[in-house]
């Protein structure tokens, strides 16, 4: 990429400490400046088009362009621009964004607390789920346990639960409080001759050892994304959500199901709680809740959570807890329109019928010799690419590939070397073959 004095690359990056980047490397290269979308498409600010086939941040689910969301925002805020939901006050849509999430829900919830991003939900869950704790005379039960590659964000406490390095890396994290168990993910974690299924009896096994050997007493809560995204895209073995879900039941575990990339139809059902038989006590959404046209996010917790809590809140006479934004009414107005789309065009039915297409095409990816396996479920897909074979760094072909994909029009997101596809949900059959068209292509340019 060339910077041009005065050019917006340029300008960009003399002003922005951008997330997710090399600050060095992006001071050398500029950035791509993002100028206006339309369906699946984007294009930038020298007029060149890509297919977002990531849906931004796996989170525009009706597409970019979608005047109903502009409308319902405008009304809202020429009605009512902003209000809180603090000390007894409350605004209409909030209360129906509430209504419709609880009515949505796939297990029954009670109640629904309102934050601003798949982070400060996650963080307000594990504080809630303290706050429980001590709610309930168990002050000892304040840890809890995610995965190993689960993706929560990036706040303190939902960047400890977060399974990645670079997310503790340099920031003294994780808390201490926040335990990491097996990865699910087979192909890297198996042991040598054991089956898919002995290895989602061992991932469960190893969840049990690991609270027998804390003390179940001081497990408070599980935390779970039905299908890893961020982490590459890991789709549980089979059998896997039937071994642990007992575990969690056994030991009185609370079950967090972190739908905030597989909620709203991305594996093919509205919530992947409901793709996987899941039974959580308390689901955290965001992205697709509002397509990401206003950042918003919601936890649903069921009454075994809220009750503690509220008897809590009124021993102390207040819950200390709350964000200037929560319930936010244009951010709600505009999920509320949104989750409205996606009920009228049954997006949730378009994402099966074209998973069939979108897995076959992301499985062909794989007679490329350059990918090891290709993974995914419903409009979710990664194709993780065989770094040994070159004796690279991990992470390093992946961004090469990334950079060639982008060329060629298609814009992917590397998780190291697995090249993820989560396009908007709206997508049609000829444009999943455009998309893994120039997979295809420029993996041919990078192999
Ligand atoms: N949880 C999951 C499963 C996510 O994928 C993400 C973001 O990618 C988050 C939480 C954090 O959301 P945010 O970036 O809005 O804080």
């Amino acid at each position: 990429m060339t910077q041009l004095p005065n050019s917006l690359e340029a300008r960009d990056v003399a002003v922005q400490l951008h997330s997710y980047a090399d600050a060095r490397k992006q001071e050398e290269t500029g950035s791509l400046v993002i100028d206006k979308g339309e369906g699946i498409y984007v294009t930038d600010i020298n007029g060149k088009r890509y297919i977002e086939g990531m849906a931004g941040l796996w989170s525009v689910a009706v597409g970019f362009g979608e005047k109903r969301l502009v409308d319902a925002a405008a009304r809202q805020m020429e009605k009512l621009p902003y209000y809180h939901t603090f000390t007894y006050k409350t605004h209409g849509p909030s209360i129906e964004l509430a209504e419709k999430l609880i009515e949505m829900a796939p297990v029954p919830m009670s109640k629904v607390y309102f934050t601003n991003s798949g982070s400060e939900a996650n963080d307000t869950a594990l504080k809630l789920i303290w706050y429980r704790s001590n709610a309930l005379g168990q002050p000892e039960r304040k840890k809890v346990i995610s995965r190993v590659r689960g993706y929560h964000g990036v706040t303190i406490a939902s960047a400890s639960l977060t399974g990645l390095p670079n997310n503790h890396r340099s920031f003294d994290l994780p808390l201490p409080q926040v335990l990491h168990t097996t990865s699910p993910h087979y192909r890297s974690q198996k042991k040598d001759g054991e089956s898919e299924a002995d290895f989602a009896k061992r991932c469960a096994q190893d969840l049990e050892d690991l609270i027998l050997a804390e003390g179940p007493e001081t497990i408070a809560a599980f935390f779970a994304e039905p299908v890893m995204g961020a982490g590459g895209v890991i789709v549980p073995p089979d059998g896997y959500w039937e071994a642990v879900q007992p575990v969690l039941e056994k030991y009185g575990i609370l079950f967090v199901a972190d739908e905030v990339i597989c909620g709203f139809g991305r594996t093919g059902n509205m919530f992947g709680t409901e793709t996987y038989n899941l039974q959580p006590d308390i689901m955290t959404l965001s992205k697709a809740l509002s397509s990401s046209y206003q950042p918003i996010s919601a936890l649903l917790i069921n009454d075994n959570v809220y009750q503690p809590i509220a008897d809590e809140s009124h021993k102390i006479g207040v819950l200390g807890h709350g964000y200037t934004g929560s319930g936010h009414p244009v951010a709600a107005a505009v999920a509320l329109e949104n989750l409205k789309i996606i009920e009228e065009r049954d997006l949730v039915g378009n994402v099966r019928t074209m998973s069939p297409l979108f897995q076959k095409r992301l499985a062909g990816l794989a007679q490329n010799p350059l990918v090891v396996e290709t993974r995914g479920i419903g409009l979710i897909g990664a194709a993780e690419l065989h770094h040994e074979a070159l004796a690279d760094t991990p992470g390093a072909l992946g961004a090469r590939t990334n950079a060639v994909f982008l060329e060629k029009g298609l814009i992917s997101r590397n998780m190291l070397d697995a090249m993820a596809f989560c396009p908007p949900l709206i997508i049609t059959e000829n444009q999943i073959n455009e998309m893994f068209d120039i997979a295809e292509d420029s993996l041919q340019a990078a192999a």
